[in-house]
């Protein structure tokens, strides 16, 4: 079923009585071109799955480059018109759940034998931030990740340490995965039209994370602390986040070669690291 314009989104809006929610973040993609650009950028090796499908206008092109999709849609009455517009695919599955509270790691397992599968989404943009966390966090076995996400989003993901946009979202972005621009896709092309523009990012796996930490959790609290106040120096941030004295934080920060004069914004993921172990051994330093 081709449903690659504003007009026959609208259509099948109209037959099934849909009316878009904007609190689920409903602004349906339209480009025929953007959707194959999206699903060619997932490079598909056998599994995929994706977040949030609608009217399945992405999932279908995922469908032609998979062996299997799954696709997790949190809106129940989107699931018959799905069972519609799907209809000819039948290597693909729609599960009817909340992608937050759903066990992506026993997803895999029961659904693609454990394989590394590849993400795509148009996400919805009310929770961005918080799917990218957890599907990185979460370390399930995955490929890559491509998401089509708000432009701002998608450069504060691949700002370099030092600009306006770096922020704890990069920093564990870069942790996990090499990010990649692959194109910005105007409002016009959604129904119904968002405020912003959108851009579609290839979030590349890597093998291991880019810098080596003993204490994960400590490594991603000191990013977090280090931006809880933009304007303030390290020093500040630090000692507003942890239960230490500014001398020892001071200290830690000197050891690991940082001015304590500096702002979060300026340090790469190697500075955060060597940071974290300084911290790792404070007392108590977890
Ligand atoms: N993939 C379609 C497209 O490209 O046109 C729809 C994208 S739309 C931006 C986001 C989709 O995610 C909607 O279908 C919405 O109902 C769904 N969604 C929102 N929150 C979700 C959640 N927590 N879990 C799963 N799906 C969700």
């Amino acid at each position: 079923m081709d449903l690659n314009s504003p007009s026959a989104i609208r259509n099948i809006a109209a037959k099934h009585g849909f009316v878009f929610k904007k609190g689920l973040g409903q602004n349906f993609l339209t480009s025929g071109e953007a959707l194959e650009h999206i699903a060619d950028a997932a490079e598909i090796e056998s599994g995929a799955l994706e977040i949030g499908p609608g009217f399945g206008v992405l999932t279908s092109e995922l469908a032609k480059r998979a062996e299997k999709v799954v696709a997790v849609e949190i809106d129940e009455r989107l699931i018959p018109v799905l069972a519609e517009t799907l209809m000819e695919y039948d290597n693909v599955k729609v599960i009817n759940a909340d992608v937050m509270k759903t066990d992506l790691a026993e997803l895999i397992k029961n659904e693609f034998g454990g394989k590394s599968v590849s993400i795509a989404a148009n996400l919805p943009y009310y929770i961005t931030t918080p799917i990218i966390t957890m599907l990185l966090e979460s370390r399930i076995p995955v490929k890559n990740i491509v998401v089509m996400v708000q432009k701002e989003v998608a450069e504060r993901i691949s700002a370099e340490p030092g600009t306006k946009d770096y922020g704890a979202l990069s920093v564990l972005c870069r942790y996990f995965t090499r990010p990649e621009l692959i194109c910005v896709v105007p409002a016009e092309l959604f129904v119904p039209k968002p405020k912003v523009d959108s851009a579609v990012l290839r979030l590349r796996v890597l093998d291991k994370p880019s810098v080596s930490v003993s204490d994960e959790k400590l490594f991603f609290r000191t990013v977090k602390a280090a931006f809880s106040q933009r304007r303030k120096t390290l020093l500040n941030c630090l000692s507003a986040n942890f239960p230490y004295g500014r001398t020892a934080l001071s200290d830690a920060l000197d050891s690991a070669g940082i001015d304590p004069r500096r702002r979060g914004e300026t340090l790469s993921p190697e500075e955060f690291a060597a940071l974290s172990e300084r911290l790792r051994e404070l007392p108590d330093g977890r």
